[in-house]
């Protein structure tokens, strides 16, 4: 039977972090990966199927129970992820009553799941019951977008619409808009669950003077929506730093056009006309 360490879903994960690390948007530890996996697409795998550690968590999983996650783990490199897959990473089993998890594979120098897990576990439970497709939740510190909680209102509307306006592809990426939270201690039940809450009805939600969460279906697809959150505050920035002064725009009529070619009902609440 195949190892997991050579399945594509830590090819994925190694890719996607280091990528992460490349981008500079997860400087030593920061950042964390969840991959929603089933008990069907890992049975293949030789080396997945006896517990090595029960894990205790400090929230009900309940909802996930039977489900496995392949999670980044708790104080671990972005930088080194790539090179020690079985170390930095970890296999995990919700087990039954939601108050642990199953270690079944990687933490081998007895790592735990990411200090988040209380924020990917609730997300992963919110977008479930939006599309049964959701796989992956991630978080990272974009620069200019953090930066951009510092110099902003901590306002929905205004996020969105100044993210929509900065480049074409941003509606059409998320035309949602993106979720924002008041500042909240990282790492706690009461951000995860603040996280979630929004998740019901964004897929990307920022924590201001922190960072961002992004979920969705695949790996491709939530880095895409977070790249493009942060080409959109990149640009920003570079607006500010050129004078800061708007001669033309992407007007809210241009919005709807988007919105129209590209088959999409945006935020009615953040768009005008
Ligand atoms: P972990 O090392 O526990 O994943 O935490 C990193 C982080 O970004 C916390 O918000
Ligand atoms: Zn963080």
């Amino acid at each position: 039977a195949p190892a997991f360490v050579d399945s594509p879903y830590v090819t994925q994960m190694r890719k996607t972090t280091w990528n992460l690390y490349s981008h500079g948007w997860d400087e030593r530890n920061g950042g964390n990966v969840s991959y929603r996996l089933t008990a069907d697409e890992i049975k293949m795998y030789g080396d997945v199927h006896s517990v090595l550690r029960n894990i205790p968590i400090k929230f009900d999983a309940s909802a996930l129970k039977g489900d496995y996650f392949l999670v980044t783990g708790t104080g671990r490199y972005f930088k080194n992820v790539t090179d020690f897959p079985q170390r930095d990473l970890g296999l995990v089993r919700i087990a039954d009553d939601g108050k642990s998890v199953d270690l079944v594979w990687g933490f081998n120098d007895g790592g735990q799941p990411t200090s988040e897990f209380p924020a990917h576990l609730m997300t992963h439970i919110q977008r479930l019951q939006h599309d049964a497709n959701q796989r992956i939740v991630m978080h990272c510190h974009p620069t200019n977008l953090v930066a951009m909680t510092f110099t902003l209102p901590w306002n929905e509307k205004l996020f969105s619409r100044i993210l929509w306006k900065m480049q074409a592809e941003s509606i059409v990426v998320f035309p949602e808009g993106v979720g924002v939270l008041p500042y909240m201690t990282p790492g706690t039940n009461e951000i995860g669950a603040a996280t979630a809450k929004k998740m019901g009805a964004y897929r990307v939600v920022l924590w201001p003077l922190h960072g961002v969460f992004g979920a969705g279906d695949s790996i491709d697809e939530v880095y895409g929506l977070i790249e493009t959150v942060e080409k959109a505050a990149t640009i920003y920035t570079a607006i500010k730093s050129q004078g800061g002064q708007f001669v033309n725009e992407i007007t809210d009529d241009d919005l709807h056009k988007l919105a129209a070619r590209f088959d999409l009902t945006p935020n009615k609440d953040f768009i005008n006309g």
